[in-house]
């Protein structure tokens, strides 16, 4: 066996190709699209797939309503207007997440306050969101961050005690579970993304789920200008501000085809990531993902932690050494947390909120542990796709090169 790194002349760890898998998109989805088509019609209200799929997703969680949209943006956006989020509140969020999550609060003319992350779970510290409570809070949001689910017990305790609203931003966790229930269905509503790059696509598209019938009519409301569209609609003109957010027919029928794919792909992803666990457990210099108390995850991506002091390289060059082996790896994912992205550092993000930039101390807002996760992680991609033999090259890739660093190269 050769123990020199390839970026220092040995051989590549990475000696097979990366497994391809089917198709994504296949005869399901074109013979969804074909029955959409024949409908002659590719309006929700006149068509029959959305409807079947917003039945069935919401069968699968065993939640009484999933009402689609747009986009993963697009239905945070719909849970805050539906939950009545105004200008000046104050919404508490992940400073590690996609804009996606943060947009529609600023849109609203609310206020996203940022709190701080467990530094192996990487999602919301229930302790740093007390913290960040203020009489103006209105409501969190508990992003899953790469798959794994946050502490949802005592982000839902503090929501009792304040009077908050929880919305769950599980489009990066479809399929993971927090206590034996699938993410989306514990908080007041569940937010979902279809994009391209999520565990399950119809291009770009998403989902709310709620159990409460008041909230669901204001989310179907929300998705639709406001029109109410329901055959037995006593007002039909709307009665508050909304977008158009509709998923069209097209969406609705591949979307269908991709849910009926979902329980495989999270099996594939789960048993590929506890394999490379098991593999890496123990390495020196490296810190390992870590699942919330009682969550199965659904893996997103598979983030670990460099201990540059231990190791005797950074993310940068963990990540350089790995790219000579072969083997597919990021460092730093977003790069910076939200609150230093230009949109906040030159205050544009305020165009609907003018107020924010008086009333909030942005220095306060800091998150060092999600600044520390940024500098030290390198995110190994996770796909359905990937072979038993991927995991292991992988993670012997990852052990030559910790094992030479600490041999301070030797
Ligand atoms: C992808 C994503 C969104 C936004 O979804 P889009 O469909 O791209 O609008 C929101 N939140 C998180 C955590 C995401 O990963």
């Amino acid at each position: 066996m050769n123990n020199t790194p390839a970026l220092f002349g040995g051989e590549r760890a990475k000696q097979t190709p990366y497994g391809v898998g089917e198709p994504r998109y296949g005869d399901d989805e074109l013979r969804e699209l074909q029955e959409a088509l024949a409908q002659n019609t590719l309006f929700y209200a006149q068509g029959k797939k959305v409807k079947l799929l917003e039945a069935e997703f919401a069968e699968k969680y065993g939640v009484k309503h999933a009402v689609t949209c747009t986009s993963g943006t697009a239905a945070i956006h719909t849970a805050l207007m539906a939950l009545g989020i105004s200008p000046g509140d104050e919404v508490i969020v992940s400073p590690i997440t996609d804009m996606g999550t943060i947009s529609p609060v600023l849109f609203q003319g609310a206020i996203p306050v940022f709190a701080d992350l467990t530094p192996h779970g990487y999602t919301l510290d229930p302790d740093s969101v007390a913290e960040r409570i203020t009489p103006k809070t209105r409501a969190i949001i508990a992003v899953h961050l790469w798959g794994n689910t946050c502490d949802l017990d005592a982000l839902q305790a503090l929501c009792d005690r304040h009077g908050l609203a929880l919305i769950e931003d599980a489009a990066q966790a479809f399929g993971a579970t927090y206590k034996g229930c699938p993410v989306g269905t514990r908080g007041a509503v569940g937010c979902f993304s279809f994009n391209e790059f999520k565990h399950i696509s119809c291009g770009d598209g998403g989902l709310v789920l709620t159990d409460d019938d008041a909230l669901a009519e204001k989310l179907r409301l929300a998705t639709d200008k406001g029109y109410n569209r329901r055959p037995d609609a006593l007002v039909r003109q709307p009665t508050f501000l909304a977008n158009n957010y509709r998923m069209t027919e097209l969406q609705g029928a591949v979307a269908r085809a991709q849910l009926r794919k979902l329980d495989g792909i999270v099996e594939k992803r789960r048993a590929w990531c506890n394999r490379l666990t098991a593999k890496l457990i123990g390495t020196p210099g490296i810190t390992l993902p870590e699942a919330t108390h009682g969550v199965d995850p659904s893996w997103w991506f598979y983030l670990l932690r460099v201990v540059p002091e231990a190791l005797g390289t950074d993310a940068d060059g963990l990540t350089k050494a790995l790219a000579a082996e072969g083997v597919r790896a990021g460092a730093h994912y977003i790069g910076d947390p939200i609150y230093r992205y230009p949109i906040f550092t030159g205050k544009s993000a305020f165009a609907h909120a003018p107020h924010a930039c008086d009333t909030v101390d942005w220095e306060a807002q800091r998150c060092p542990v999600a600044e520390q996760i940024l500098e030290t992680g390198v995110m190994i991609p996770v796909n359905e796709a990937n072979t038993e033999t991927d995991a292991d090259e992988v993670a012997f890739a990852i052990k030559k090169i910790v094992a030479w660093y600490g041999k301070g190269g030797a």
